[in-house]
């Protein structure tokens, strides 16, 4: 299967969600982020950089639940993720809280700078259900604590 080669992606990371959690509730955050980042749902007034962005975002997210909303190929992620645990751990690198993070008006999301340099980002309507969040650079996490 061609995605298990591919560049390493956190599904559940994209979903934001955890590899505990049920298919229900990764089916229930899958479906509100694809509402949020849909190209058909997006507002005229999104400036057209942004715009580039939610599609890559939406093309992961349709990605993500591929894998995990499927009995086989979840089963197969999880078993992989689970060996590259041996070799290499999927760190949640800090908690932080939501109010610690700065609010960034022109995106209209809460950031938080990784220490690789990278960015953690998180709209608003994303931050009332999802607690973690992969950095846009390396591969750590944060979980955002309320
Ligand atoms: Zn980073």
């Amino acid at each position: 299967m061609a995605f298990l080669q591919s560049p390493k992606k956190d599904w559940y990371c994209i979903l934001g969600a955890k590899p505990s959690e049920s298919l229900t509730e990764l089916k229930r955050k899958y479906q509100k982020l694809v509402l949020l980042y849909h190209p058909d749902k997006q507002s005229a007034d999104v400036p057209a950089g942004e715009v580039e962005e939610r599609v890559q975002r939406f093309i992961e997210i349709d990605q993500a639940w591929k894998i995990l909303g499927n009995e086989e190929t979840k089963k197969a992620y999880d078993l992989q993720r689970r060996e590259d645990d041996l070799t290499q751990s999927w760190p949640v690198d800090v908690h932080v809280f939501l109010e610690d993070m700065s609010w960034n008006n022109d995106d209209q999301c809460y950031t938080f700078t990784c220490r690789c340099g990278g960015r953690y980002s998180i709209s608003k309507n994303e931050a009332e259900d999802i607690s973690l969040v992969c950095c846009d650079t390396c591969s750590l996490i944060i979980e955002i604590l309320r």
